[in-house]
């Protein structure tokens, strides 16, 4: 099955020039290029809408939200979230921050919705089981609710240019879902809706949790997503099942398993003498950081019987201090299918300039030509760059592990592996 990825490049983090700030309960607003009012108006919407999702949704919502505005001819108009505690909006004019009908920008829902993106994401972290139907129509299904919400508690005056915004919530929605072809972002909203109605709006968050915590395998998922939520409300199994039938094939991608099974062995039983495909020049002509992708370099391993025992990126985080959580180092066959996985610790690799960070990882076999494929999972405000050689090229990928990914363009991707083999080779089976 082939997945079509939304690549956004994140070269560097958003920094503001010459930012002013607005505060209100639980949100700070940085702004440039709007007014006063227009920068309040945001900072009064996330703030309400935050307080829905704490009050309707009972979620864990960052203490303090932070939305960074920059507004400028040469900005795109975008808006985006790093999935933690920071929105993104940019615009190239003030002027579209009007409302819908004047602007055709739906700003004060897309607060509200990407609110939801975080409200989803601080539970579930480890989502590559879910579609982009399934993930944005869950900020598209409770952006929309909480729309209406907003507008029950504070009213139109919460906007600078006061609107009946009730029109932008599940007023919307329920139109999309009546046209004749949804799309695939509407239908996932409407059945994260229908399962509202099974599992209440407050049964989210316990959801979410659970599946964080479930064991998905990655090339079938369907049956564990399926049994998370039946364990999570066992009195409505029925309801569920019927749910799932429908939901399933709309949000969940199963990731392709490689034939070649993961074949591995201890540290002690390889020579020790590893040999390294190095194939850059040791020069990067640059580095990236990419949403929704992940760095995919492919090698070519001198003979069979051939173990992959480390594996080494030119690369450099950023984000804060201290950061939790860990990446995926995998190991692909040539069709980028899945052979295993490695987590290591997003503090393996050290803020500042790019280096080379090597990382040991369990001895596997390697079949003749393979890809390394590393996940960082990265955001405007967490991610690791990784640096390339254009000395090279043809070799890399834009590629999650069992996905097929996308050729990166500019060079090859500076990751080198070692790869050792088994000493014994001894006729008499002593080792
Ligand atoms: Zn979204």
């Amino acid at each position: 099955m082939r997945t079509v990825y939304t690549v956004v490049v994140l070269v560097s983090v958003a920094v503001l020039a010459t930012a002013e700030t607005v505060t209100g309960p639980h949100v700070r607003v940085d702004y440039s290029g709007i007014n006063p009012r227009q920068a309040r108006s945001i900072a009064e919407v996330i703030s309400a809408a935050r307080q829905v999702y704490v009050g309707e949704f009972a979620a864990d919502m960052p203490a303090t939200v932070i939305a960074e505005v920059e507004c400028g001819s040469s900005h795109p108009t975008r808006l985006y979230t790093d999935g933690r505690d920071h929105i993104f909006l940019s615009l190239s004019s003030a002027r579209k921050l009007a409302p819908p009908p004047a602007s055709g920008v739906f700003n004060l829902y897309g607060f509200c919705h990407e609110l939801g993106h975080v409200m989803m994401y601080r539970l579930l972290k480890e989502r590559d089981w879910m579609t982009s139907a399934a993930a944005e129509g869950w900020a598209h299904y409770a952006g929309s609710v909480v729309v209406d919400a907003v507008y029950a508690a504070e009213g139109q005056s919460i906007w600078f240019e006061p609107y009946d915004y009730r029109a932008d919530g599940t007023m919307r929605l329920e139109r999309q879902l009546a046209a004749e072809h949804p799309s695939k972002v509407d239908r996932g909203a409407g059945l994260w809706r229908d399962l509202e109605r099974i599992i209440g709006r407050r049964g989210f968050v316990k959801l979410f949790a659970a599946w964080q915590a479930a064991v998905i395998e990655p090339a079938k998922p369907e049956q564990a997503l399926l049994a998370t939520v039946v364990k999570s409300f066992p009195q409505r199994e029925a309801a569920l099942k019927t749910w799932w039938r429908k939901a399933a094939p709309l949000f969940a991608q199963p990731a392709s398993v490689s034939r070649t099974k993961a074949v591995r062995v201890s540290t002690d039983r390889l020579t020790g003498k590893p040999l390294e495909l190095a194939y850059d020049d040791d020069a990067d002509e640059g580095k990236r950081s990419i949403a929704g992708g992940g760095h995919a370099r492919r090698f070519t391993a001198p003979g069979e019987s051939w173990y992959v025992s480390a594996v080494s990126v030119y690369g450099a985080r950023y984000g804060r201090p201290r950061e939790t959580g860990t990446f995926v180092v995998a190991l692909c066959d040539a069709e980028m299918q899945r052979i295993t996985i490695w987590k290591k610790p997003y503090m393996t690799f050290e803020r500042g300039p790019l280096q080379w960070v090597r990382m040991e990882v369990e001895p596997t076999r390697v079949p003749r030509e393979f890809y390394i494929c590393l996940d960082f999972r990265p955001t405007a405000t967490k991610g690791v760059y990784v640096a390339y050689d254009d000395s090279t090229r043809g070799n890399s990928l834009v590629a999650k592990p069992g996905r097929p990914g996308s050729p990166f363009e500019h060079g090859d991707w500076m990751i080198r592996v070692e790869l050792d083999q088994l000493k014994e080779s001894d006729p008499l089976g002593g080792d």
